[in-house]
């Protein structure tokens, strides 16, 4: 099978960064299944991208839902019959600091961020797992098709006091793509994450429609824009070829400089 007949996930693919995500996967060869909660919009980038011709599925799927997981990996196994990429990429945010925050939003952006990209890398590793070794594709180069890439952000090490549950699920996701690293490197998966700043989705209208808000960003954004979308994508279509045959437990960021900045002097 040639690399370009690879299958991928994209969690959260219906918009923002995983459509762009998916739109470049896609442009690479591959077989994409969309995976979202937002169906009109998962099922028009679908047929955008040929679900008719069968390069690309939308499936309903809230990655919170344990059952509603299960069903996106039998639904990729009854189109496609395999999976090679995961980009674990579904994320919400709710606002709230220490003293306001309330369990009820804290439960929620856990359950999308953390146990939703828990739960699909589970299902996604178990069945590249199962493709290993039922095919045997023991050979180095067989085995360096298969990826996953967790979306993380600047947030998993810089912190923003009004996004407590969103931070800490992030700073989470940076652990899990170590743990799951370790844990899939025997059978040669690697998972890597991407640290995206200050991307152009709807989670940036607020901040697009207030200039204060923007310059704030600006002011502390080295390369002095916000990125686009397909800026992550590409780091995406890197982490899932050949090309990063050698890259495990890392996590790239994509911030203009951001972190490179000590703001204080
Ligand atoms: P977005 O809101 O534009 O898109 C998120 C997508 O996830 C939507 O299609 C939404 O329907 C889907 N989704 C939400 N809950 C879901 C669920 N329970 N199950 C399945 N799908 C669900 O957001 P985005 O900016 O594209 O963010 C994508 C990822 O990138 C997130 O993990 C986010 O934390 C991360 N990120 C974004 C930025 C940024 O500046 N935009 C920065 C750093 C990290």
């Amino acid at each position: 099978m040639a690399s370009s007949d690879r299958v991928a996930i994209i969690t959260g693919g219906a918009n923002g960064i995983g459509k762009a995500c998916a739109r470049r996967l896609s442009e690479d060869g591959c077989q994409v299944v969309i995976a979202d909660v937002d169906a009109q919009a998962g099922q028009d980038l679908a047929d955008e991208l040929g679900a008719e011709k069968g390069k690309a599925l939308f499936v309903q799927c809230d990655v919170s839902d344990r059952l509603a997981v299960n069903n996106l990996l039998s639904e990729t196994r009854a189109s496609f019959d395999r999976l090679d990429i995961l980009v674990n990429n579904a994320g919400i945010v709710a606002g709230g600091d220490i003293l306001s925050l309330s369990e009820a939003d804290f439960d929620r952006v856990m359950g999308v961020n953390l146990k939703g990209a828990f739960l699909v890398a589970r299902e996604a590793a178990r069945q590249m797992v199962d493709q290993i070794e039922e095919e045997g594709e023991r050979s180095e180069n067989a085995r360096r098709r298969y990826a996953i890439i967790n979306m993380s952000s600047v947030n998993a090490v810089m912190a923003i006091p009004d996004q407590l549950a969103y931070c800490a699920t992030k700073g989470a996701i940076q652990q899990m793509t170590k743990s799951m690293a370790l844990a899939l490197a025997p059978h040669g998966i690697r998972v890597n994450a991407i640290g995206p700043g200050s991307i152009n989705t709807d989670v940036l209208k607020s901040v697009n429609d207030n200039p204060e808000a923007l310059d704030r960003i600006m002011s502390r954004t080295p390369l002095k824009r916000i990125g686009d979308p397909d800026e992550v994508a590409a780091i995406a279509s890197f982490l899932a070829s050949r090309d990063a045959s050698y890259i495990t437990g890392e996590t790239i960021y994509a911030d203009g400089g951001r972190m490179a900045l000590n703001y204080t002097v």
